[in-house]
């Protein structure tokens, strides 16, 4: 099947349910399928165009916007259209320097941790980011990812003190079913920990051309501070931004949520670490 085939196109006029609130979404624009984040980084077109267009709404409500353009995507069509050979001249960083800062990040922000606590890496691509921690002496640090390591969905059984997930949330269309699949992997006692970025107070009059709306990469759940904060009451979940694009969610009463709040000083050295935005 070709990707023309599985793209859905609904009608620009009508709105979208969002798939958080169930607000309307109103449409916010189409870009190209092949545009991707390294465009931005390298300021020119990484992959040439499709002709085919990917369409984005934007919930009135909450603020999220979506994407309904894969809603037939099956697994094997995201690894065949998205997660494919090409896929990481979408997204270089993710091969090394991604696990690498994010490695100093949890050293700096988890290392009080390290050997009492069990980790896991949701959605963590090939372990590398596990390994890492590994080697910077955390004990019980586990990495599970659908698309890259099937074979490791037993390693993320047994429920973990901290969950941390790092460039996923953006990929995953219905975001209450991600965290049904996630919370389990965590004890009530526990946080979990995830980076994506948000809207810009600007959004708006940025519209579709901000940098974070990539669809060769897969972005297709774009947060506002708003949408987040109603996933999570669904959810029955406290959160906090930590970082700008770092947050932080955990059940009323968590004391490793308490304790990871209380130390305001491996907060602020964890937020030198946010990932890099394209220059301006
Ligand atoms: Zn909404």
């Amino acid at each position: 099947m070709q990707l023309g085939e599985k793209i859905v196109f609904v009608n620009e006029g009508e709105s979208q349910p969002c798939p958080i609130c169930a607000g309307a979404g109103g449409y916010f624009g189409a870009l190209d399928f092949a545009i991707s984040g390294n465009d931005a980084f390298i300021g020119a077109r990484t992959y040439p165009d499709t002709g085919i267009m990917v369409q984005y709404f934007r919930c009135g409500a909450c603020g999220l916007i979506f994407t309904p353009s894969f809603n037939s995507f099956t697994a094997e069509d995201f690894k065949a259209f998205i997660y494919n050979d090409t896929y990481l001249a979408a997204d270089p960083p993710f091969v090394e320097e991604r696990p690498e800062r994010d490695s100093q990040m949890i050293d700096v922000l988890l290392g009080n941790f390290r050997n009492s606590l069990r980790m896991l890496d949701y959605g963590g691509g090939t372990g590398l980011l596990a390994r890492k921690l590994r080697a910077k002496g955390f004990t019980d640090v586990k990495s599970y990812d659908p698309f890259y390591q099937p074979d490791t969905v037993a390693d993320s059984v047994a429920p973990a003190d901290i969950v941390f997930s790092f460039e996923v949330v953006e990929h995953i269309p219905d975001q209450l079913a991600m965290l049904d699949d996630i919370m389990p992997r965590m004890k009530p006692d526990g946080v979990f920990i995830f980076s994506t970025q948000l809207q810009p107070a600007d959004i708006v009059s940025q519209g579709i051309n901000w940098w974070y709306i990539m669809p060769r990469n897969g972005h297709i759940s774009l947060h506002s501070s708003a949408s987040l904060a109603c996933l999570f009451r669904k959810k029955g979940l406290m959160w906090r931004t930590l970082t700008q694009d770092l947050h932080m969610a955990w059940y009323d009463g968590s004391r490793v949520a308490g304790r990871i709040l209380s130390d305001t000083v491996a907060l602020e050295k964890a937020g030198t670490f946010r990932n890099p935005l394209p220059p301006t």
